[in-house]
């Protein structure tokens, strides 16, 4: 398997030299040279398997030749064993009558989706660097709950640094101290003065900077790095295979803010997963779903919501499908990027709008929507949704194509992560479970710095063993 970056700079790349430099060094984000297709008996072999076993076979195309059936799989084994439900991703009944499902994404230690892609990652990492005798400084932004799910991969690992910005009173309080409470020596917070978005730009600004960047060894595992969007591809895989794939098809709604895990849908889709369709749905900072209903990207002012963790403007994935739907053509969507991020606006070509529209079907929900829905589902079911969750549950139900094939809702985290918003839906908070419960009388670790990027490479200069 080879690796090309969407802006066209780079091709031929392996896949553990993609894993440690996250971004392109074009700026662009890396994808597959072309995506691996599983034939039908493959994935019927599949049906039935455990997790490990789907996950070894979903994910081994895409680590060839860097890594071997039985190496993968070993690797696969030891990063799950956190996780506190047998079946890593179960899928749960929400309403047998009508078809829908609740597929659980958080049994992770930091109890978000993001651990499925980063327990992994963590020990790929960890795999890499022994291998070439090396250290990185890992460098990523997080709305909340990929800081988190990071800092608890990566903590303590050796020949690895990891600087976490977040912005600062923007995320949950649960999210802070997930994140603050670890007092290992090679993790450091970065509250920034800013908006997800700023912290974000000033992760690519660090990896723009040539000499900052070698000198680091900069590495990435925000949900731009591929090795993340491969690792969930494992769960559509496996809630599909569970659901009767590949015999019949499965429809998927998935709360968006990143564009990381529907793309891995769309990947997954690729594959052969029998994915019927794929609803975008995100809350009131709404830029994908203005964009599919007027081909225009437009960025707006991020406005807070009661689910942070998609209060995003500019989506880093949506690049590489953007990729895709403008042919592969790198040099042209550089000029498209480019043209976006000087403007904050630019028209999607028509072929390109009827493609995004012909995969995807997208719309929002606000904060009031967001309530409502985590009201009526505890009223229906007895089951507490996260405010995320909620969001793909209401707009998954209002966008559904087909009755008849079965609809997947990615429930994203666990509802003790946003207990205010879930109190105010429901007169209560929900259980806090152990994991949350413990972090309330720990000493909390961050440091606040403007929005700044000098201010940002000052510090790291300074606190990193390196310099
Ligand atoms: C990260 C996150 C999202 C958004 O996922 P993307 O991959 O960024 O689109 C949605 N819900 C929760 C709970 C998250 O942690």
């Amino acid at each position: 398997m080879r690796y090309e970056s969407t802006r066209g700079g780079v091709r031929g790349r392996g896949f553990s030299d993609v894993l440690l430099e996250g971004l392109a060094p074009d700026g662009g984000l890396y994808v597959p040279e072309s995506v691996p297709h599983l034939e039908p008996a493959t994935w019927h072999a599949l049906a039935g398997r455990s997790w490990s076993e789907i996950a070894t076979e979903v994910m081994l195309p895409f680590v060839e030749p860097d890594y071997e059936r039985d190496e993968l799989a070993a690797l696969v084994e030891r990063s799950y064993t956190r996780f506190t439900h047998p079946e890593v991703a179960p899928l749960r009944v929400l309403d047998s009558a009508a078809g829908e499902w609740l597929l659980e994404l958080f049994w992770g230690p930091t109890l978000a989706f993001k651990d499925v892609a980063l327990q992994l990652l963590g020990n790929l990492f960890e795999r890499e660097l022994a291998r070439r005798s090396n250290a990185v400084t890992v460098i990523g932004a997080t709305s909340g709950d990929t800081g988190s799910a990071a800092i608890e991969a990566l903590r303590s690992r050796e020949g690895i640094e990891l600087f976490m910005l977040h912005p600062r009173g923007r995320v949950s309080e649960v999210q802070r101290r997930q994140m603050t409470t670890v007092d290992d020596a090679n993790i450091h917070n970065l509250a920034i003065e800013g908006t997800f978005d700023d912290c974000q730009d000033l992760v690519k600004a660090m990896f723009a900077d040539e000499a900052f960047r070698s000198r680091h060894a900069l590495s990435a595992v925000n949900s731009i790095n591929w090795a993340r969007v491969m690792a969930q591809t494992v769960y559509y895989a496996s809630a599909a295979l569970h659901l009767g794939a590949p015999a019949s098809p499965v429809a998927f709604s998935v709360p968006t803010g990143n564009f990381g895990n529907i793309y891995a849908g769309h990947v997954a889709r690729q594959m052969g997963v029998p994915i019927s369709q794929l609803i975008l749905a995100t809350n009131v900072n709404d830029i994908l779903s203005r964009a599919f209903d007027s081909g225009s990207l437009l960025i707006q002012d991020v406005a807070p919501s009661t689910s942070p963790a998609m209060d995003i403007q500019i989506s880093s994935n949506f690049e590489r499908l953007l990729f895709e739907l403008y042919g592969r053509d790198g040099p042209r969507l550089a000029a498209v990027m480019e043209r976006f991020r000087l403007l904050g606006h630019v028209e999607l070509a028509e072929d390109v709008l009827e493609a995004y529209r012909e995969l995807f079907d997208a719309d929002r929900l606000d904060d009031d929507g967001t309530r409502r829905v985590i009201a009526d589902v505890y009223q229906d079911t007895g089951i507490v949704v996260d405010p995320h969750t909620a969001v793909g549950v209401g707009v998954g139900r209002s966008l559904r194509a087909d009755g008849d094939v079965p609809l997947v809702m990615l429930a994203c985290a666990h509802p003790a992560k946003f207990p205010e918003t879930v109190a105010a839906a429901l007169g209560e908070a929900p259980i806090p479970p152990d994991r949350i419960q413990g972090l309330a009388g720990l000493p909390e670790h961050f440091d606040v710095l403007p929005n700044d990027l000098n201010a940002v490479m000052a510090y790291i200069e300074e606190h990193s063993v390196r310099s």
